[in-house]
């Protein structure tokens, strides 16, 4: 069974099954026979994506680009498998991925040495190589054709340096990765989505991140299309909350760096606790109706990738 959400504009959200239902999403988009396939989960979506052409009547010599917002493994794990898959598709890959896409190794021996080789082996497997004759690297601003429509390539660091966001006209959306932060619908109530700043390692940088927000907001886009996840409307009025999460979030790792050293393991454990609250208040203030027990079990995960990328960037 797939989860697929026809999002109209020739978009459909696909659910890569990553860790949980509802954790990250793909996009496939199509326009005048011509298809894309916008972030690709890991190994275990590949097979998803196939499905999801078929169900949608697309052939997969149809698919003109794979399109990873960045290198991170729950966004571009499956890239190798798929291109080997899809024998007319181009790799669009921001210029600083790209040779971890020649040469998956160093990417596999980083995630291995993070969640261990036996976590790797199970939820990544083994990264195939794509030949670097079927890659692209589109510069900042550089627009690449999709049957009728254009896709118009931002250069976006600060969640990572190799991380670029792709402007749809048709839309009038991004998709942002993990640039425009993170939003569960678990936690979208009446009030609207609940938008969380990713800072996960090894790269994170608050300046650039802010400045990339910025620079996504100058666009003027209708919406966002998160890969954590689906679709986020009017992201101005979300765009100066999240900035100062940024900000809040560098000063609640400095105040820490007072009483407990970067390098100690107690520091990253003490910033998760930290982050928790802080975002466990803003929740109440949202008007969140879960429990704290299931709102702790939608954002912990990235509250602790979020720790480590800030004891990362404090320890620089
Ligand atoms: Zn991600």
């Amino acid at each position: 069974m797939i989860n697929t959400l026809d999002l109209g504009w020739g978009i459909t959200q696909l659910d890569t099954a990553f860790q949980r239902p509802n954790m990250a999403a793909c996009y496939i988009m199509q326009d005048a026979g011509e298809v894309a396939i916008i972030e690709t989960g890991t190994k275990d979506t590949v097979p998803l994506i196939f499905a999801c052409l078929q169900q949608l009547g697309l052939k997969p010599e149809q698919v003109k680009y794979i399109i990873p917002t960045h290198v991170h493994l729950d966004h571009a794990g499956g890239v190798g498998r798929l291109m080997q898959q899809l024998p007319n598709a181009t790799l669009v890959v921001h210029e600083k991925g790209a040779r971890h896409m020649i040469d998956p190794s160093k990417l596999q021996a980083g995630a291995s040495a993070v969640y261990g080789e036996a976590e790797f082996n199970k939820t990544y497997g083994d990264l195939l190589p794509v030949a670097k004759e079927r890659i692209i690297s589109p510069l900042d601003n550089e627009q690449l054709t999709l049957g009728q429509r254009t896709l118009t390539f931002l250069d976006t660091p600060g969640h990572a340096r190799h991380h670029f966001c792709v402007y749809d006209e048709v839309s009038q959306g991004f998709f942002s990765g993990d640039t425009f932060g993170l939003a569960y619908q678990e936690l979208t109530n009446e009030n609207g989505a609940f938008l969380m700043v990713t800072t996960t390692p090894v790269q994170f940088d608050p300046d650039a991140l802010k400045n990339s927000i910025d620079k996504l907001m100058a666009m003027q886009p209708q919406r966002m299309f998160l890969t954590h996840y689906g679709v986020l409307e009017n992201p101005q009025a979300l765009a100066a909350d999240l900035a100062s999460q940024v900000d809040t979030l560098v000063a609640m790792a400095q105040q820490l760096a007072k009483d407990i050293a970067p390098s100690d393991s107690a520091y990253t454990a003490q910033l998760q606790r930290n982050f928790l609250s802080f975002f466990l208040n803003k929740l109440k203030v949202h008007g969140c109706q879960l429990t704290v027990d299931e709102q702790t079990a939608v954002i912990n995960t990235d509250l602790l990738l979020n720790a480590q990328g800030l004891q990362v960037w404090m320890s620089q």
